[in-house]
């Protein structure tokens, strides 16, 4: 066996006479200890993960082939495998394993090395993905913002009654956003045909046509069927279909603030009577309550290890704080702390940026990925319903 520090090219190589050579990348297996893999190497390939898994199947049996993976450094095997996007990191196998090499967080620490590596442009995949660079990653918002306001010649808190388009008017700040999410979106497409064209199709015969597949995908998706296989963590689909159908919400009402617009030319601050406000309030309401039962949730598992979780915790804390910053920017504007409300603004400006122009990069990457992943295995003929 050759051991090669941070090699690019396949980990494994055939010599002539047909025999197998590892060269372990030992640089990968580093960073996947580093991202929350430190137990990686306690596995005694004793396969108990895989017959416990409630998505792993005969034809289709994981973790314990990422494991071992991950142990030989087989880094481009391991990013051609869909199973690492199939896993909904329920952590049945992590409570059963025998070892306690904790296979589901070795699979979260091989999602977020594929982020920081499969991402485009790949340092803002670095940037995100790294908590140590979160405020970094704020920065770049909070100067942009800046600099729009040193443009319009708002440096200073207007007078008179609460108007938060009157800090930032709606063309530049509808500008500013859209222009940003429109190139992550490009990106984040790019990154997903990346990943598709990367899964070993060969290895999977595909017995279903792609739109098919994907529509089923996307049905199972919504009603988050594959969570209610979940053991261990059986009240995580509540908070997950939560927070997954806030950001829904929050979506279409800021679609929605654009239409009253450009279209109506209704300014804001909208009525409470309107119904675009009980949406948008609903879904405040569904991300807060929906982050807190995940926090919860993950604060239950004593053997969660701070590196493995910190990828998790930063998007956690920052989901949590959109939602607060959000509502609380309506209710100091109803109560009219004029000192308060533009400064509040600002901040949730900054949350709002962090999710969606990042959000390639960030956790929320892992919507396109797993989606793709659950249509292949239906291709494949190895979903398991
Ligand atoms: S991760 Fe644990 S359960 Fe899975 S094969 Fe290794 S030792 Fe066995
Ligand atoms: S975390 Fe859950 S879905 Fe993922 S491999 Fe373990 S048992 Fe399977």
């Amino acid at each position: 066996m050759n051991y090669t520090e941070g090699q690019d090219k396949d980990s494994k190589n055939q010599n002539m006479a047909g025999s197998v050579i590892l060269s372990p990348d030992l640089k990968f297996i580093r960073d996947i200890k580093r991202l929350g893999g430190e137990t990686v190497k306690k596995c005694y390939q004793c396969a108990t993960c895989s017959g416990i898994c409630p998505l792993s199947s005969e034809n289709s049996p994981f973790p314990r082939k990422e494991m071992i993976m991950t142990q030989l450094g087989m880094k481009n095997e391991l990013f051609r495998d869909s199973d690492i996007w199939y896993c909904h990191n329920c952590n049945d196998c992590s409570k059963l394993c025998p070892r306690g090499a904790r296979p589901g967080d070795i699979l979260g620490a091989l999602r977020a090395k594929f982020i920081m590596e499969n991402s485009v442009p790949r340092f803002l995949g670095k940037i995100v993905t790294n908590p140590s660079y979160t405020l970094f990653a704020f920065f770049i918002p909070a100067f942009l913002l800046f600099a729009i306001l040193v443009s319009l010649g708002h440096l200073s808190i207007p007078d008179g009654k609460i108007v938060y388009s009157r800090l930032f008017p709606v063309e530049s700040i509808d500008l500013f956003f859209s222009s940003f999410v429109a190139i992550s979106l490009i990106m984040y497409i790019i990154s997903l045909r990346r990943f598709w064209l990367r899964l070993r199709k060969e290895d999977n015969p595909q017995t279903e046509r792609f739109g098919k597949a994907l529509i089923q995908a996307v049905a199972e998706f919504l009603l988050h069927r594959k969570f209610s296989k979940c053991d261990v963590n059986s009240d995580r689909k509540n908070g997950h279909l939560m927070v997954f159908y806030g950001f829904v919400g929050l979506f279409i009402t800021t679609s929605w603030v654009a239409f009253y617009y450009w279209f109506f030319h209704i300014n804001t601050p909208i009525s409470l009577g309107d119904p675009l406000k009980w949406v948008a309030n609903t879904s405040a309401l569904l991300l807060i309550i929906g982050t807190l039962i995940l926090i919860a949730n993950r604060l239950k598992d004593k053997n969660v290890n701070s590196r493995s979780s910190s990828f998790d915790w930063t998007f956690a804390i920052i989901v949590l704080l959109i939602g607060l910053t959000g509502l609380s920017t309506e209710i100091v504007r109803l109560i009219n702390i004029t000192d308060l409300a533009y400064p509040l603004y600002f901040i949730h400006l900054l949350f709002v940026f962090y999710i969606i122009v990042y959000f390639p990069y960030s956790k929320l990457a892992h919507f396109g990925y797993r989606l793709l992943a659950i249509t292949f295995h239906k291709m494949a003929g190895t979903d398991v319903t």
